[in-house]
């Protein structure tokens, strides 16, 4: 491994030496949702949500067992619900004909669901079923991996092949919990901490971009 990776990678592990998923689920049903849920809106919003919605919705059937219409008013109250009503409904259709109402365990049939990229199956795949089959690459990912000169790519699926290229496998699915925290804490978008940052001495900072 790259000894600057190697050393991003055991700062970052020293740093947050527990990191979880934030998003509170029970199972992969209830991980694969929330994870819709969550584009382009907080964790916290997000949990706020599902802490009523999964006592309505358990199993895939139950998404289907309402109209469109109700579930998208159960959900509402999150940004682009009408789209994310859609694909979750669509992805508990298709969990229940073509998987035998489990969800998928790999990267080629959890990308078929509706609205499930790569990004979202990674998470799944990774905080449901302990695998790493993806980097997820989301928001904070996107702006780190720049700014600590892990790759000059700007698309989501060159810089995930970039990481997967760099980091050890087994650490894909912990490193995106690594970045996030990183990104909340000090690598901030709009103003980064890099005078108090643990990683200021390796980092080159690359932050006009
Ligand atoms: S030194 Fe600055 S740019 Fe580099 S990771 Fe830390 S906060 Fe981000």
């Amino acid at each position: 491994m790259d000894k600057k990776v190697e050393k991003i990678i055991q700062l970052l592990e020293k740093e947050y030496p527990q990191v979880a998923c934030p998003l509170d689920f029970k199972n992969p049903l209830e991980l694969l949702v929330a994870t819709i849920l969550s584009a382009q809106s907080t964790d916290k919003k997000v949990n706020e949500i599902t802490k009523d919605l999964f006592k309505k919705y358990r199993k895939s059937e139950d998404y289907l067992a309402v109209s469109e219409e109700q579930f998208r008013h159960d959900i509402s109250h999150i940004g682009l619900f009408r789209a994310k009503a859609r694909y979750i409904r669509g992805s508990a259709a298709m969990i229940i004909e073509k998987f035998n109402g489990e969800v998928p365990n790999n990267m080629d049939d959890l990308t078929k669901l509706p609205g499930v990229a790569r990004k979202t199956a990674s998470v799944v795949l990774y905080s449901a079923f302990g695998k790493n089959e993806g980097v997820p690459v989301d928001t904070h990912m996107i702006r780190l991996s720049h700014r600590l000169g892990l790759t000059k790519e700007e698309y989501q699926h060159k810089i995930e092949h970039d990481l997967m290229g760099i980091l050890p496998k087994r650490l894909w699915g912990k490193f995106a919990h690594w970045i996030v925290n990183h990104g909340r804490k000090y690598c901030i978008a709009q103003k980064p901490k890099c005078e108090i940052c643990p990683l200021i001495a390796i980092c080159p900072k690359i932050i006009d971009r």
